[in-house]
């Protein structure tokens, strides 16, 4: 039976305004909840935790408990297709009502499409008034139950504890309602929820499993960033061996920081990994796979691309292949789905020339305000043809410089007058085109090269002159070579291309 699902335990995101209540109800679940011999070892603070509940029925529950600051992978995760948060806690105090913030954690988690449980707070407090709550929900449009509605209302004290338990056995209720389910012998995939870089241990992760089952031994990646399942530990700090779904794992040793909300996934081997890693970040046409064109010469243009969706990341990537060229193409570096973030902005900090290009998406306020110092080139489009214009005037811009000989004269020597060092004193007869000062030219002997010189002096019928059209001359010309009767001066000036 290696294919069947089992249930697994709801991850649970708690929002609502800010002093509506949020830590406070996350402390007393995490101390009344979170068995024993587990909480006696948490001194750091938590990203994410697990607690247990016995049900209604009366079977011992886990849930796992996100306590992110503001909920980032939450918010993040609302263009992803993927969801850290199962369901959502909206938390309004019986004091205030709703608030600018519960109005927004309330768009969030439309916007995520995730069910929720609304906690009405605080009302141990004198100045509660549970009912003037509910009516100022569904003033926002949140009808709850008894109350026009449907959406399971919990009166709460945080501090006082009244009614947490009522309030996990409602989670419960709506998580058996959605069926959450996974299969414990898949690879482990899920989402990053909080990154930290210490200088001993280096940069670790904490990650929530939304399925399979990461073991040691194994490799994680997300996005660019990879990590070997050595440092495996659950969210008390305590080495593990393995963990699944819906688990909060923290794991050390990552390559590069992987950016919060970004999406995860387990590999057996290191070459799996790596190439997952690498092709999360190329492009089909990429220059370096393509030997045709491969060119050490490829002034390469390192490119970040955030997309809506990934499929939008497709009709992108077919507008770049279709301006890559040998002598300057765009190399992927990193992609993803979402706004342009700060993470995107640290990732092209080890790179000056890298762009940062947006299609359907919006550059988060702290990505504009890292930028100020990074200074990276970041455009936003959602016109398809507007990203592939600009790209192009990019690749002009950036294109390597070649020097190349503009011919614009030729003269057949007819006499050698004189010849010092270097300097060879001769008289000619323009073929075609213009002599001028200050050209060079190539000496070209029965059609080949033998050297080249600037034209110091030029005369005609003895006059100091800038350019002769027609006609004979005199010209000093400064060469290793000598110059002979017969050889042909194409003048030239190097012209940058
Ligand atoms: P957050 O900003 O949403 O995390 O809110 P906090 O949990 O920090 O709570 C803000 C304030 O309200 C703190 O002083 C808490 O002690 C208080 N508070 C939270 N829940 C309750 C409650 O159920 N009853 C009472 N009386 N005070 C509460």
């Amino acid at each position: 039976m290696s294919n069947a699902k089992v249930k697994r335990a709801p991850v649970v995101a708690i929002m609502g305004h800010v002093d509506h209540g949020k830590s406070t109800l996350l402390d007393f679940i995490r101390k009344t909840n979170i068995v024993d011999g587990e909480a006696g070892g948490i001194t750091q603070h938590l990203s994410a935790y697990e607690v247990h509940h016995k049900d209604d029925e009366g079977n011992d529950r886990t849930l796992t408990f996100l306590d992110t600051p503001g909920h980032e992978a939450f918010t993040k995760m609302r263009t992803r297709g993927a969801k850290v948060a199962d369901i959502a806690v909206l938390i309004v105090s019986a004091e205030d009502g709703v608030k600018q913030q519960t109005k927004e954690a309330y768009e969030t988690i439309m916007e995520a499409n995730v069910p929720f449980v609304v906690a009405i707070n605080k009302i141990d407090k004198a100045g509660a008034n549970i009912e003037q709550a509910k009516i100022s929900l569904s003033e926002i449009g949140v009808y709850v139950e008894g109350f026009g509605g449907s959406i399971p209302v919990v009166p709460i004290s945080a501090k006082q504890g009244t009614n947490i338990d009522d309030l996990l056995s409602t989670i419960l209720l709506v998580a058996d309602l959605e069926e959450f389910n996974g299969n414990p012998n898949l690879p482990a995939e899920g989402i990053v929820i909080e990154t930290n870089t210490d200088p001993k241990s280096g940069i670790s992760a904490t990650l929530i499993i939304k399925d399979g089952s990461v073991k040691r031994g194994q490799f994680i990646v997300a996005g660019n960033a990879m990590c070997p399942t050595r440092m495996l530990e659950d969210f008390t700090g305590k080495a593990i061996q393995e963990a699944s779904f819906s688990s909060p794992v923290r794991i050390t040793g990552w390559s590069s920081q992987p950016p919060v909300g970004e999406l995860f996934q387990t590999f057996e081997n290191k070459k799996e990994a790596e190439k997952a890693a690498t092709g999360a970040a190329n492009l089909s046409c990429d220059l370096i796979d393509s030997l045709s064109i491969a060119n050490f010469e490829t002034k390469l243009i390192p490119l970040i691309i955030k997309t809506d969706v990934a499929g939008t990341f497709e009709a992108v990537e077919k507008e770049i292949c279709k301006l890559q060229k040998e002598e300057v193409a765009y190399k992927l570096i990193s992609r993803g789905v979402g706004d342009i973030s700060e993470a995107d902005i640290n990732f092209a900090q080890a790179d000056k020339d890298v762009i940062i290009i947006g299609f359907n998406v919006a550059i988060d306020k702290n990505a504009v305000d890292l930028n100020m110092q990074v200074n990276a080139t970041i455009e936003t489009f959602d016109i398809i043809y507007k990203l592939s214009e600009w790209l192009e005037s990019e690749m002009e811009k950036r294109r390597p410089r070649k020097m190349v000989a503009e011919i614009h004269g030729s003269l057949k020597v007819l006499k050698v007058f004189s010849r010092t060092k270097d300097k060879q004193v001769i008289g000619g007869e323009v073929l075609e085109g213009i002599i001028a000062l200050g050209d060079t030219v190539k000496v070209m002997r029965r059609e080949n090269e033998i050297d080249s010189g600037p034209i110091k002096e030029l005369q005609q019928n003895k006059v100091a002159t800038k350019q002769v059209k027609e006609g004979q001359c005199g010209l000093m010309v400064e060469t290793k070579t000598e110059i002979s009767e017969g050889d042909i001066l194409e003048a030239f000036t190097m012209k940058e291309k």
